[in-house]
């Protein structure tokens, strides 16, 4: 029986391996420009860091966890998301304590049950960035203009940035009451997950996937009219800062993060034309969290983006990976394939891309192998070049031949590369 790789998961082939290569690189040296530095956590923690992490209410844990008994009986899950392994790692190494703020990024996969759809995996990659340990406007307005220093590097200009504040642990309290007595005369308009979830959790309406709530709560109070002073000077310098760094975003209302430990800035990023998850991704204020996962009362803010995503939006990749090797040593009769092999390794140590091939073929496909392989020059070994001691180099472009002696081939070869 053959093995098929599981439902929601995918292989990262060649030549769709140099994609992932490119967006990394953009995303860690993005990441750096700003001060961000790399964090690995485990791929898999204790269940319970995911309860209260990410939170008992949401999809996520309800729904979507990888969650395993491994065999000493713990409670194990493949990680959902990167943000609470983050605070964990913050707490568990006492990082609090020392320079602030930690400025973090992660990159790799994140698993969850979900079903499956374009853009949608269950072992999908995340980059993300975190930092903990101030409560400025000014570093919320870091982290969104790293993110669209990011997109802006990924030529991805047509996104749309939303932007909102969902306030303190003050301010929320009283818009979620004032939004409970909104809800609750037209709750039975609900749908079945609105109405079970309204009463404990009434902000998870406002971005409720189904039209039908929203029509039933047309017209509903703004978090933003129940915010604080605090709260609110706290918005206005964070779209200070981004107007001031040209930054457009769009203030939404809907935007809104239904778990306790988010506070202050929420965002999320769209680009249109990517299918039904429109979503690239989304961040905010979490000053909760740390606390949550059983740490001091130390505030944070981070985004993470979806890379799958990221990837659909971008279509400039054609020409970019199509070249596997520079340089295609041919080597013309059997007998001197070990002179062939020896050439072969003097380019790949003067830190030259070279390949040769391991199949037997013609001369005549071997230039043909070399070219699918975007080689720029081909050196050509017969009898030839090794009774008189010289190699023979071929420009691809030009179909140029020129002989070449022994002792030059490296320099010779880096300056053909150089001008071509
Ligand atoms: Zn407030
Ligand atoms: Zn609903």
């Amino acid at each position: 029986m053959q093995v098929k790789a599981p439902r929601g998961t995918y292989d990262i082939l060649p030549p769709d391996s140099s994609k992932w290569h490119y967006l990394e690189k953009i995303l860690r040296e993005t990441a750096a420009l700003f001060g961000y530095r790399e964090i690995r956590t485990p791929v898999f923690e204790h269940t319970e860091l995911f309860e209260r992490g990410v939170g008992e209410s949401t999809d996520i844990v309800n729904k979507e966890m990888y969650t395993f008994i491994d065999k000493s009986e713990r409670s194990l899950t493949l990680r959902p998301e990167g943000t609470a392994s983050c605070a964990r790692a913050l707490v568990e190494h006492s990082l609090y304590n020392g320079l602030l703020p930690v400025k973090w990024y992660y990159i790799g996969p994140m698993f969850r049950y979900d079903r499956p759809e374009t853009g949608r995996f269950r072992q999908f990659h995340q980059f993300g960035v975190e930092a903990f340990g101030s409560n400025s406007p000014y570093i919320d307005a870091e982290v969104i203009i790293l993110l669209v220093e990011i997109l802006n590097k990924l030529g991805l200009k047509n996104y749309e940035l939303h932007l909102n504040s969902v306030g303190c642990s003050v301010c929320r309290k009283e818009y979620r009451e004032k939004l409970i007595s909104y809800i609750t005369p037209v709750k039975d308009r609900l749908c079945p997950d609105c109405r079970s979830r309204y009463q404990k959790n009434p902000l998870r309406v406002l971005d409720c996937k189904n039209e039908a709530c929203h029509q039933a709560i047309a017209g509903y109070p703004t978090i933003y009219d129940s915010l604080c002073d605090e709260c609110r000077e706290h918005y206005a310098s964070v779209r200070k800062a981004l107007d001031d760094n040209g930054v457009s975003y769009k203030h939404d209302d809907n935007l809104v993060r239904g778990l306790d430990y988010y506070t202050n800035t929420a965002f999320e990023v769209h680009i249109p034309g990517i299918g039904a998850q429109s979503a690239v991704g989304g961040g905010g204020r979490y000053n909760g969290l740390v606390k949550e996962c059983g740490g001091p009362d130390v505030p944070g803010i981070g985004f993470a983006l979806g890379m799958e995503r990221l990837l659909l939006a971008l279509d400039n990749f054609d020409d970019l990976n199509k070249r596997m090797t520079d340089v295609f040593v041919a080597v013309m009769e059997g007998q001197y394939e070990d002179i062939g092999v020896k050439i072969l390794t003097d380019l790949r140590r003067a830190g030259i891309r070279a390949d040769k091939d391991y199949t037997g073929k013609s001369p005549k496909a071997q230039m043909k192998y070399a070219d699918k392989l975007g080689a720029k020059l081909v050196i050509l070994l017969g009898e030839d070049e090794v009774k008189n001691r010289f190699l023979t180099v071929r420009n691809m472009k030009t179909k140029e031949q020129v002989k070449v002696g022994h002792d030059e081939i490296i320099d010779f070869i880096k300056r053909e590369l150089e001008v071509s």
